[in-house]
């Protein structure tokens, strides 16, 4: 079904669960589902997947240092997460090296008991001692299936051989592997389009927003027409993210479940510091314990993150003071190496959907994410709260049980082996981001775009990589408008409204 093919159905066939946001947690739920043979409607203000999903650092990681907040549920899950990603979708995800540099060998030893005693402010910088005790304790909860090899800890002497260019006043240098998601853009369109194969219970549309909740309907705004249509749903899954509260408030729930932090990266064109790096990520900490990692995507260079908290969540940006601050942390890892604002490719700002906490410390705020369950009416309304990147499928089959049995209906499919996309043989991305006309037409017939900003974006990595030209973006916009059945002047309005958004959100001026 098409776009108006599927909300003309709406009235006539009402879905019996309706997903709000197609993040990474909305279109994960959504997949399992569908799967399950639930009648399905997901809805996404935007596109898909351009919320905080696409705003991620792109690990697949059990995140090592929530081990210092006594998170070992979280980690053990997410490490099993990441090892089920790298095996289900071996051509998007795969293992990541990951070296830390190491300044001090007791620092840090006081955080964990300080931070259980409610006695810590900023944690203090990790430490040798600390951080091999929490490699052996990763390695540990990756079990006997090793998908990843184990951690290696290196001294001064053989640490600076292997990373010629690292600070020389490091004391060692510590390397263990996550996983990378090459286009979390792309992994989780696969998996959007992995459940529209199941049959016609399976309805997707972006740019539709929820505007409002009224007994047990639930109105809907289509953002291309402006039309608006209710649906009348069973339950109702908020799965808005950051936005979750305020997609509550448009139902007349009034809830505090998300206290956001917005995070920023940097992409790179430093050939250098490309080098330098290698295929590792280099994550490490700043004195005050803040986390700051230099990572190879593809041939260029991605530098983050911040964790500040944030008010106005739609004016998420990478600011000129975080720019500055990440350029410092990479002359303290690499002092040898310039870095120029005129090598800044791309940036990107998101708003971490954390749950909301009374902590000082954004970094110590869980990762962990839970449901919370409210009323509309008879319908329940589930918030999705919290969670990373790396454990969608977990949350999203946490979700999909307790819908399930909600609805009186068994689980017929298991997610945790199924692959993702063409799976094993799936198709790999190119290092050569020209895509042939094709490729894009291909896109523009199956992956449900709608802006021009969709493909260069979203669909594709050529923003982020910084291989846009404004010749190339008036090119795109004439093969994507021809499928699309765009006029001359439709595809003029989207180079336009394209050329915006690159500058305005992320920093790129053709
Ligand atoms: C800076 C940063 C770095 C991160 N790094 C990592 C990492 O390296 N690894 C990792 O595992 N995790 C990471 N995370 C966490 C992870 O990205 C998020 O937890 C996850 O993407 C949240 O997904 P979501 O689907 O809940 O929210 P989102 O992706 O934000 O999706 C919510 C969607 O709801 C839509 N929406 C909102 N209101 C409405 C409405 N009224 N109607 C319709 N739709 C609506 C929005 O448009 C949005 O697309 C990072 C997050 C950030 C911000």
């Amino acid at each position: 079904m098409n776009r108006q093919e599927i909300i003309t159905s709406l009235n006539s066939h009402p879905p019996t669960v309706l997903i709000i946001g197609g993040g990474i947690n909305g279109i994960g739920t959504f997949r399992d589902l569908t799967l399950q043979g639930v009648d399905t409607l997901l809805i996404d203000r935007a596109d898909f997947c351009s919320g905080a999903s696409a705003a991620s650092s792109r690990m697949a990681h059990g995140g090592i240092r929530y081990l210092e907040n006594g998170e070992f549920r979280l980690v053990r899950e997410a490490v099993q997460e990441r090892n089920r990603m790298i095996q289900n979708a071996p051509s998007l995800v795969k293992p990541l090296p990951t070296t830390i540099p190491i300044f001090k060998t007791f620092s840090g030893l006081f955080n964990a008991p300080l931070k259980f005693l409610g006695w810590l402010d900023k944690p203090s910088e990790r430490g040798g001692l600390v951080i091999k005790i929490g490699l052996i304790f990763y390695d540990a909860f990756t079990g006997k299936n090793r998908t990843v090899p184990k951690h290696v800890f290196d001294g001064r002497a053989k640490a600076l051989k292997k990373y010629p260019c690292l600070n020389p006043k490091i004391q060692y240098a510590a390397t263990y592997y996550d996983g990378i998601i090459l286009s979390p853009e792309r992994l989780s369109l696969e998996l959007l389009l992995d459940a529209e194969k199941e049959g016609s219970h399976v309805r997707a549309l972006n740019y539709v927003s929820m505007v409002g909740g009224d007994g047990d309907q639930v109105m809907l705004k289509d953002e291309v027409s402006g039309q608006t249509f209710a649906v009348t749903p069973h339950l109702v899954i908020n799965a808005a993210g950051p936005w979750i509260d305020g997609t509550n408030r448009s139902l007349g729930l009034q809830t505090h479940y998300v206290g956001p932090t917005k995070g920023s990266h940097l992409v790179l064109d430093n050939p250098e510091l490309r080098e330098a790096i290698g295929d590792h990520e280099f994550f490490f900490e700043n004195k005050d314990g803040r986390i700051v990692l230099i990572f190879p995507l593809f041939d260029k260079v991605m530098i983050g993150t911040s964790d500040l908290p944030i008010e106005n969540l739609d004016t998420a940006r990478c600011t000129e003071q975080e720019v500055d601050y990440f350029i410092e942390m990479i002359g303290r890892v690499f002092p040898g190496i310039t870095v120029s604002r005129q090598q800044i490719v791309f940036t990107f700002c998101g708003v971490r959907p954390l749950a909301y906490t009374q902590t000082k410390n954004a970094g110590q705020i869980t990762r962990d994410h839970h449901i919370q369950e409210d009323k509309l009416g008879n319908i329940p309304v589930y918030s999705l709260v919290g969670g990373k990147w790396t454990s969608f499928r977990a949350f999203s089959e946490q979700v999909t049980d307790r819908a399930l049995a909600f609805l009186g209906q068994p689980r017929k499919v298991d997610t945790r082996t199924l692959p993702i996309g063409a799976g094993k043989d799936a198709l790999a991305l190119k290092t050569d981001p020209i895509y042939t006309r094709t490729e894009i037409t291909g896109m523009a017939e199956r992956e449900k775009i709608v802006h021009l900003d969709d493909l260069v974006l979203r669909r594709t990595l050529l923003a982020y990589l910084g291989q846009l030209t404004r010749p190339l973006v008036v090119e795109l916009s004439i093969v994507l408008g021809d499928c699309l059945g765009w006029d001359a002047a439709q595809k003029k309005a989207e180079v336009v409204r394209t050329l915006e958004i690159l500058a305005d959100q992320h920093g790129v001026r053709l």
